[in-house]
């Protein structure tokens, strides 16, 4: 049986889903099964890894990503131009 301190290692890899081997899969289930400490953990790494991943995805669209780069490119070359006029 694995000890808590063994699925917490693990639980990164069942979280990000890494393969594991059936074995270990297998494993990693019992403990959970019986352990509420270990189940927390996971639950909680799971929720920490879905928010990181919301957080990561891109929430503003092209359109309006390219519309605030027009906009920093087009004030960058005004200030070139006052700053070398003619
Ligand atoms: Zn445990």
């Amino acid at each position: 049986m694995l000890k808590c301190q063994q699925v917490e290692q693990r639980a990164d890899a069942l979280v990000d889903g890494t393969p594991l081997s059936t074995r270990e899969r297998f494993s990693l289930s019992m403990h959970l099964l019986i352990c509420r400490h270990c189940r927390r953990y996971v639950r909680q790494l799971r929720a920490l890894a879905a928010h990181l991943r919301h957080r990561a995805a891109p929430t503003a669209h092209d359109h309006q990503v390219q519309a605030v780069l027009d906009r920093v490119d087009h004030s960058r070359q005004v200030t070139d131009h006052k700053r070398h006029p003619g």
